[in-house]
C-alpha cells in the first residue's frame, strides 16, 4: 500500500484553487513532431495570479497559523513570485507581511524594480525592506531574523519563511500532495504520460513532486530543468530536500539517485536572466497555445520540455508542470519583443 507517510497531520490552509486542470497541447506538439505534450496549469491556482507558490504556502501559512503569528516575513529576489503570493496569502488570512527584497539580478531595467510582481507586492499591502546581496542565502535569512527580531520586540508575532536550506522543507509537502492530484487525474482522464518537466529552483517542486510520485508508486521520468543553479549543485540539493521530505514524513526516501535527473541546457547565463531559447519559447507558446511563460523560471523549464519532446519519438509523452510566473513579463517588457517586432 503507498503511503504518504504524516502528509495528513500538517496543517494546511487552503489557498488553491485545485485540482489545477491538466490540459492537452495539440499546437505545439503538432509543431514540434514529437512526443505528445500535456500541461498541468499551476499558474491557474488562483493567489493573486497564481503559480507553484499557491501550494507550498498552504503548509507554511497552515503553520503560521497553529502557531498563532500575526506577521509572515520572507525574503526573495526583487521579481520573486513567492514573495508576491505570501503577500497575498497573509492578505488573504488577516496577518501583516514584511518582505525583504535581495539584489540578486544585477544592472537590471527600471521596470524589473518597479513593475511586475513589486508592483504586486505594493498593491497587495506588504511592507518592503531591501537587502543588498543577492547570492548569500544564510545572509539574507540572518537579516530577516533580526527584523523578526525587532517586530517581537514591538510585540508582534513574527513568523519566518526561510530561504536557505536547512530548514523542514514544508513547502515541499504541498507537490507530494500535487504529485497525487496529479496521478489521479492522468488515470481519470485516461493519459499515459511518460515524463514530466518541471523548474528547478529552490527545489520544493520538485522534490515533492518525485518524492510524491515513487512513494505512490509511480516509476514516471521526471525532468528538473535548472533555473537557480548548475546541474551539478542542483542535484545535491534535490538529494537533500527528499531526504528532509523523508524526515518530515516519517517514512523512507522512495527516491533513489537516478531518480534525479536535471538539465541545465537553458540556465545560463545565469538566475533571472532571459535567454534566446527562453525568449523565442515565451513567443512560440504564446503565440500556438494561448500560454503565458515567464522570463525567469517557465520560460527556460518549456524549453527544455520542448528539447525533450523533439528528443523523444510520437509514440512519447510528456506533461510539463506550469509553474506560474507570468506577472514577470511585465518586470523584462524591455527585453521581450525582438528586434523591431
Ligand atoms: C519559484 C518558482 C519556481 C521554482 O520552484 P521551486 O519550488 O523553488 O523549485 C518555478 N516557477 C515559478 C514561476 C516560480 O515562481
Amino acid at each position: 500500500m503507498p503511503s504518504l507517510g504524516k502528509l495528513q497531520q500538517f496543517s494546511r490552509v487552503p489557498l488553491a484553487h485545485t485540482p489545477t486542470p491538466i490540459e492537452a497541447m495539440p499546437n505545439l506538439s503538432a509543431h514540434l513532431g514529437g512526443a505528445t505534450l500535456y500541461i498541468k496549469r499551476d499558474d491557474c491556482t488562483g493567489l493573486a495570479l497564481g503559480g507553484n507558490k499557491a501550494r507550498q504556502l498552504e503548509y507554511h501559512l497552515g503553520d503560521a497559523l497553529v502557531q498563532n503569528a500575526d506577521t509572515i516575513l520572507i525574503t526573495g529576489a526583487v521579481q520573486s513570485n513567492f514573495v508576491r503570493m505570501a503577500a497575498a496569502g497573509a492578505a488573504k488570512l488577516g496577518l501583516a507581511c514584511h518582505i525583504q527584497l535581495e539584489e540578486r539580478v544585477t544592472d537590471a531595467r527600471p521596470e524589473y524594480r518597479q513593475s511586475g510582481n513589486v508592483l504586486l507586492d505594493r498593491i497587495l499591502g506588504a511592507v518592503i525592506h531591501t537587502y543588498p546581496k543577492g547570492e548569500d542565502e544564510s545572509g539574507a535569512d540572518n537579516n530577516l531574523r533580526k527584523l523578526a527580531e525587532e517586530l517581537r520586540v514591538a510585540g508582534k508575532k513574527p513568523y519566518i519563511i526561510p530561504l536557505a536550506p536547512g530548514h523542514p522543507p514544508l513547502g515541499a509537502l504541498g507537490y507530494v500532495r500535487a504529485a497525487s492530484e496529479i496521478l489521479e487525474q492522468l488515470a481519470d482522464a485516461d493519459y499515459r504520460v511518460d515524463e514530466i518537466v518541471v523548474a528547478s529552483g529552490s527545489g520544493n517542486t520538485h522534490a515533492g513532486l518525485l518524492f510524491g510520485l515513487r512513494a505512490m508508486g509511480s516509476s514516471i521520468n521526471v525532468t528538473g530543468a535548472c533555473v537557480r543553479r548548475h546541474r551539478q549543485a542542483q542535484l545535491a540539493r534535490i538529494r537533500a530536500r527528499c531526504q528532509e521530505i523523508a524526515e518530515l514524513l516519517e517514512i523512507k526516501s522512495p527516491v533513489r539517485l537516478q531518480d534525479i535527473q536535471l538539465t541545465d541546457h537553458f540556465f545560463a547565463p545565469g538566475y533571472g536572466q532571459l535567454n534566446d531559447a527562453a525568449r523565442d519559447t515565451i513567443h512560440l507558446c504564446a503565440r500556438l497555445e494561448a500560454l503565458l511563460l515567464d522570463p525567469v523560471y517557465t520560460g527556460k523549464s518549456m524549453a527544455a520540455c520542448i528539447q525533450r519532446a523533439r528528443d523523444c519519438g510520437p509514440d512519447q509523452s510528456i506533461l510539463f508542470i506550469h509553474t506560474g510566473g507570468a506577472p514577470g513579463v511585465f518586470a523584462y517588457s524591455g527585453q521581450l519583443l525582438p528586434a523591431g517586432g
